[in-house]
């Protein structure tokens, strides 16, 4: 059915760079094979999901979104992938994304141009874009995504579904193409909050083979949440972020979160004013820090040891810089240079320490914040989606949309977002929740609750 749905749709959406049916069938076969031999199901027995493809998979090719990796099938396997074979899914493809996950759009993609279901005039958010269309679609139950600066969470509200982004280190990011390793983190799009509890407990946990995982207890998430709806707010302390309801806010948002927090107080929920005054801070900071780490990181590309090479180059050095021009696109360049000149000798203590120290003041931010409430609410994104290439040409307007997302990566906390509207053109609006390091339990008991 899903794949049906699949062929129906993609000629419209194109949520995939790959669709995988000999391998959802397989799956799907061995499921049906345990079932009649009365074998007890994992726990997400037949659940067709959706992997963003900037996650290995054995076998299967992992592009990254970038003409760079266009070919790669890796020889290993993640262990968020791992961990969904063994908890009985059924992998129906790997969706599109911003190149290397640069990106709020998807169009950034050098595969594929995704549109997002409520309008196929209109960009899905990003970078995670294919799999939040899929979940929206209903080309897939579950997805996966990254999130770095946002990428879970703006395109979960753009596309009208939920969009959870965990505590830094309790998914394993092993076998995740990485961006900015400080950032980095792996979550899941789903339809409703208990699926996304049910999809957390599945893949999250601490792994030897990532050195930031941590060990700690993974909690039934699904089991936590209240299912009499007229207590689960009872009493929960919410923070309402002043700052976020500035300049640059769309006022159909602001009536829609607004409304929404009105709701939450009408079911007993204490709402109050919190101000972070740092958090404006987040966005240059982070367009720092995950440049920087990122020219690290993609200093891996050289045409050597994997992906795409120049064969025409006459020698090594030719080689190295026909292979980065060819492969990587204007964003993943703009930040490879942004982040090299500011690691550089000469400004590094100007922009890459000062941005480490204002990355501590929005963390002391968040913390005084969690000593007065149990979660903070803001919107999502300062918009609705909106209009395929009219942002294509202005990286910094791009850059807005993840205003309010940014501050939750640099401080490692859990954030979701939640549908909680419309605006005039139809677009879904989304509500952002955030709870302290590993209280996921909260997040989602109160995120549920407003659902
Ligand atoms: N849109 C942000 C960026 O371009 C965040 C991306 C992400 O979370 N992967 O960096």
């Amino acid at each position: 059915e899903f794949l049906d749905r699949i062929a129906h749709l993609e000629p419209k959406l194109h949520s995939f760079v790959t669709v995988t049916p000999e391998v959802a069938i397989a799956q799907a076969q061995a499921i049906d094979a345990a079932i009649a031999a009365g074998d007890p199901l994992p726990i997400l027995a037949g659940v067709p999901i959706g992997i963003k493809d900037n996650m290995c998979v054995k076998g299967m090719p992992t592009t990254c979104g970038s003409n760079m990796l266009k070919n790669f099938v890796p020889p290993y396997e993640a262990t968020v992938t791992a961990k969904l074979r063994a908890a009985g899914a059924v992998m129906v493809g790997k969706t599109n994304l911003d190149e290397f996950a640069m990106g709020s759009s998807t169009e950034n993609s050098a595969i594929a141009l995704t549109a997002n279901p409520w309008n196929t005039a209109y960009v899905p958010g990003g970078s995670s874009g294919g799999s939040a269309a899929a979940v929206s679609g209903g080309e897939c139950v579950i997805a996966t995504g990254s999130d770095t600066g946002g990428s879970i969470r703006q395109p979960a509200s753009y596309c009208g579904v939920v969009g959870l982004k965990p505590t830094y280190g309790l998914v394993s990011r092993f076998g995740l193409v990485a961006f900015a390793s400080s950032l980095d983190q792996i979550g899941p799009f789903a339809n409703t909050v208990e699926d996304a509890a049910i999809f957390l407990r599945a893949i999250a946990g601490y792994d030897p083979k990532d050195s930031t995982s941590i060990n700690t207890e993974i909690p039934d998430y699904a089991a936590l949440l209240t299912p009499d709806l007229t207590q689960s707010l009872k009493g929960k302390k919410v923070g309402v972020i002043t700052e976020t309801f500035g300049e640059g806010l769309d006022s159909e948002v602001e009536a829609s979160v607004r409304k929404a927090i009105a709701h939450m107080e009408s079911m007993g929920a204490e709402i109050y004013e919190i101000s972070c005054p740092r958090f404006r801070y987040g966005l240059p900071t982070y367009y720092i820090i995950a440049p920087s780490e990122a020219s690290a990181n993609l200093a891996r590309y050289d045409g050597v040891k994997y992906g795409f090479r120049d064969e025409s180059a006459e020698n090594l050095l030719s080689m190295y810089e026909n292979t980065r021009e060819q492969g990587f696109g204007a964003e993943v360049k703009r930040r490879i240079m942004i982040g090299t000149y500011v690691l550089s000798a000469g400004y590094y203590d100007a922009y890459y320490l000062k941005a480490q120290k204002v990355r501590t003041l929005i963390v002391q931010d968040f913390q005084k914040a969690f000593e007065q409430v149990d979660v903070l609410v803001c919107p999502t994104a300062p918009t609705t989606a909106f209009k395929a290439g009219s942002k294509t040409e202005d990286p910094l307007g791009m850059y807005l949309s993840d205003l309010m997302t940014i501050p939750v990566n640099l401080a490692g906390l859990p954030g979701i977002s939640i549908p909680c509207g419309f605006d005039s053109k139809g677009m879904p609006i989304g509500l952002q929740m955030i709870s302290n390091v590993l209280r996921e339990d909260v997040l989602l008991q109160v995120a549920y609750g407003y659902e």
